[in-house]
């Protein structure tokens, strides 16, 4: 957008008013981002679509037909980098012009100003457009009654640098439940489905790994997977539940038979609580909180996924249902995608002693075997049209109310 209007390049910063010394104290006296904190990120056009930009709709093996780099459409035409508050401070309070809107201004001591000039900024990106191989780990354990139903489960393995919170937090959940599957297979167990951990490559540049692997199986997915379970690294604090609604009901039970580490209520209920808590202060969501959903049904409502992790090739362009779960809530932090999201970050304000990184394995590991095992796939559909028809009631409120506040400009007019 910044390049539809005349950008010819961009500079990206982490305001400390967000997740900096505005928030907290910040690194190493406590969890928020330092100035030199630089938050990395990727800025390919996903909504077009994610994974390898020279290989739209067809997984990039060595042999796979390529764009040239001038015609891929996701690649921004201007040159983008991210910096920190530290390196920012000097370069915004070089500028000149309006006084920014309110809701624009940050935590920095000065006077946040819009520009243009009268500073001038030197950019110099120089990138590299070698292509390199990336290595998803892919395991299978064959199902047997219902081998041709797969039950897919994902976390990344890459990180933006040393990525102890992301991915790596996520990661040691889905190692640690596919070494309980292995020993289960030597003491004789067998799914009846079959189940393939997925350690995707590449995500942080672009669901590379998750969504070249999906395009070069899309055949095979669309005919046999069954669900796909995506974690995404791993926090302390509530169980986050996000995905398809036809399987809102199915997590929900999955949620209700975990204990959660601190309360020693299940983490169904700690949500449950949680949930209630925002209601009473009025934050409830279009009225599908807390203490039950419009069909009396006692689930609690899941998130809807839009994208940003490796469900999207599976969920938005395969189909198949999809969930996306993981801690967090209670560790308030500010080194998203920083170099500062390393070990001792997490082990000092974090997870610090991995309870919750078991939980998270108690929780998916759970949620494969159910599927995996269940005499009928556990899916509900009530939910899902339930959704649906609190989607329609938003859109009609909101035309109501679009069309009265039209109304009265009108009159006045
Ligand atoms: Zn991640």
């Amino acid at each position: 957008m910044a390049a539809e209007h005349g950008a010819i390049g961009c500079l990206i910063y982490s305001d400390p008013g967000d997740d900096g010394y505005g928030d907290g104290s910040v690194f190493p006296s406590g969890p928020m981002r330092p100035a030199q904190g630089v938050q990395r990120g990727s800025v390919e056009d996903m909504p077009t679509y994610p994974g390898d930009p020279l290989t739209p709709g067809v997984g990039a093996t060595s042999d796979a037909k390529r764009l040239a780099i001038k015609d891929s459409p996701v690649l921004t035409t201007i040159p983008v980098l991210p910096i920190s508050y530290g390196d920012a401070l000097p370069l915004l309070s070089a500028m000149g012009g309006p006084v920014a809107p309110r809701a624009w201004r940050g935590a920095l001591p000065i006077t946040y100003r819009l520009g243009a000039g009268p500073a001038r900024v030197h950019l110099v990106v120089k990138s590299n457009w070698d292509l390199k191989p990336i290595h998803d780990v892919i395991a299978k354990l064959p199902g047997t009654s219902e081998a041709d139903q797969w039950i897919v489960r994902g976390n990344h393995h890459d990180g933006w640098v040393n990525g102890a919170a992301d991915p790596i937090a996520g990661q040691v959940a889905e190692l640690e439940e596919a070494r309980a599957l292995g020993e289960l297979y030597r003491q004789g167990w067998r799914p009846k489905r079959t189940i393939i951990y997925a350690a995707w490559d590449g995500e942080e540049p672009g669901l590379l790994g998750s969504t070249e692997w999906a395009e070069e199986h899309a055949a095979e997915l669309q005919r046999h997977a069954v669900a796909y379970i995506n974690t995404d690294g791993n926090g302390r604090g509530y169980l986050g539940m996000s995905g398809s609604h036809s399987l809102e009901d199915f997590i929900n039970g999955v949620a209700k038979d975990v204990t959660d580490p601190e309360s020693h209520v299940s983490v169904w209920a700690r949500d449950r609580a949680r949930m209630e808590v925002a209601r009473a202060a009025g934050g409830g969501r279009g009225g599908r909180g807390a203490a039950g959903n419009a069909a009396g049904n006692g689930d609690l409502p899941i998130g809807a996924l839009g994208s940003g992790s490796d469900y999207t090739p599976f969920l938005q362009h395969l189909g198949i249902a999809s969930l996306n779960l993981g801690f967090g809530g209670e560790d308030q932090g500010g080194v998203y995608h920083s170099i500062y999201d390393d070990f001792y970050w997490y082990t000092h304000f974090s997870d610090t002693s991995f309870v919750y990184g078991r939980a998270l394995a108690q929780t998916v590991g759970r949620a494969v075997m159910r599927l995996a095992d269940a005499d009928v796939l556990p899916f509900v559909f009530t939910n899902l049209a339930r959704t649906a028809t609190g989607y329609a009631r938003e859109l009609q409120a909101l035309r109501d109310q679009r069309a009265s506040s039209i109304e009265a400009v009108d009159r006045a007019i």
